[in-house]
Order: C-alpha cells, then structure tokens, then sequence
C-alpha cells in the first residue's frame, strides 16, 4: 500500500522534514563554497530580510562580522546581553559595531521577571549553570528569532566535540542555520583580521581564546582545546542555543 506522507503526516512533522529537506539541500549544495558565497546566497537568494546573525562578540567574532558587513550593514545582529557579560566585550561590542558601520545591533535580555523569579540573587549560574543559561540567552534568543527563517552563526569545525561534522546549513527548531565558517582554522581566522584591520578583543591577549559570560569563562593555556575555559571544571561544554547536537 502506498501511503503518501505529504497529505497524511501532521502539519507539524510535515514542516519540520521539510525544513531538514531544505536545510539538507542547501549543505549539500553549498558544501564545497567558501564563507562569502554562503553568505551571499543565504542572506540575498534563500532568506532576504529573513535571517540575523547571532554574534557574541567573542574572540572570533570580528571575522564573520566583516563578512556579513560587505553584504548587507543593516542586517539585524543579535547580541544576548546576559547581564553577566566582561566589561570589555561590552564596549569592544560597541567598537567594532561602529567600526563596521552595522545598523541594527540588537541587545537581547532576559525577561526581567523571569530573572526576579528565578535568579533574583545573580548567583544561579553557580547552582545551575544550565537553568541560568536557559534564562539569559536559550530564551531570550528564541523570542528574538521570532520572525525570522534563519539565523547565522560562527561555529567552526576545528571546535571540536559536537562541532566536528557541521554542515553550512543545518535545520534547527524553525529555523535554518547557516554555518558559513565550518572549515575555517584559529589561524585563518586570525589572518582574515590583521587583512582587514579587525581589532581584537581587548581579553585575547589575557589568554582567553573563547570568550562568552565572566563566571564562566577563565583563561586558556598554551596546548589546551580553545574552548577549556568555558565552563572549567565542569561536564557543560555548550550554552544549549545550538542544542545538544552542537
Ligand atoms: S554562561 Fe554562565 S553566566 Fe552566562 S548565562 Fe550561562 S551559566 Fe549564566
């Protein structure tokens, strides 16, 4: 008996393999391209006025910046403003915004009730680092994603764990992820930025090459994995905005 699943599976289940059929396209498709033509093609052909970038303003930050800059200045940038952040990445945040002429930078924070209700002493993050994470960026991400079809990251294979076999566009909840960088090293990177006089985040030279909330991010040493300051001394290796697939 033939069964069609595109008339008898729910509305629901429907979207969602069609969205992982897109997003399965479009990485197979682009799998091969560098970061611009991912990014021209996702932000001008496949999502016009549709996708953000989320960015954190971290340490490798500045380079996926300047790519979607070229492209496109007003597109919206999401920065989940945590409360909890260095106070250099607030105002490197600013700079390079200003730098690269970006016009709509979005500060996205917590729900001031939710954080009275459930973090009122600013001390969750050391009883429950996932339940603080949820609070400050998961939830505020999702209400600002609200609207859009995709949104653009900076994750890079080279990261490790989780990260290992991105694709450049990948199915997420709702939206499609667009992963422009996958195939670029620490050291592509950091020639991309000395090429377009990018400046660094003030805390690199202090020996932190992951950057994210004070409380949970500490220096690297030399030899160990970029990201083994975030979270240090902990089993948490991700935020929980990509899922644990990430
Ligand atoms: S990184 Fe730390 S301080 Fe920031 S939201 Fe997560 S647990 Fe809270």
């Amino acid at each position: 008996m033939n069964i069609n699943l595109a008339t008898t599976a729910p509305a629901e289940a429907r979207s969602e393999s069609e969205l992982e059929a897109r997003a399965r396209r479009l990485a197979m498709q682009y799998s091969c391209s560098d970061a611009q033509e991912i990014l021209r093609h996702a932000m001008e052909v496949e999502f016009p006025g549709r996708i953000a970038l989320v960015s954190s303003f971290g340490a490798e930050s500045a380079a996926l910046l300047h790519l979607v800059s070229e492209i496109d200045k007003s597109i919206p940038v999401i920065f989940l403003e945590t409360g909890k952040h260095f106070a250099q990445t607030l105002s490197y945040q600013r700079k390079l915004a200003n730098q690269l002429g970006l016009t709509d930078v979005r500060d996205i924070r917590p729900n001031a009730e939710d954080v009275e209700a459930q973090d009122a002493d600013g001390g969750l993050w050391k009883r429950d680092a996932d339940a603080c994470c949820t609070l400050r960026k998961v939830a505020p991400l999702a209400s600002a994603l609200d609207g859009f079809d995709a949104w653009i990251t900076g994750r890079k294979q080279f990261h490790g764990a989780g990260r290992i076999n991105l694709p450049a566009f990948e199915a997420a909840a709702a939206h499609i992820k667009v992963n422009p960088l996958i195939r670029w090293s620490s050291e592509a990177v950091a020639e991309y930025a000395a090429v377009n006089d990018l400046p660094a985040h003030p805390l690199v030279a202090q020996g932190y090459p992951s950057i994210g909330c004070w409380p949970c991010t500490h220096p690297v040493a030399a030899g160990e994995d970029v990201r083994a300051g975030r979270w240090r001394g902990s089993a948490k290796t991700e935020c929980g905005i990509h899922g644990a697939a990430s």
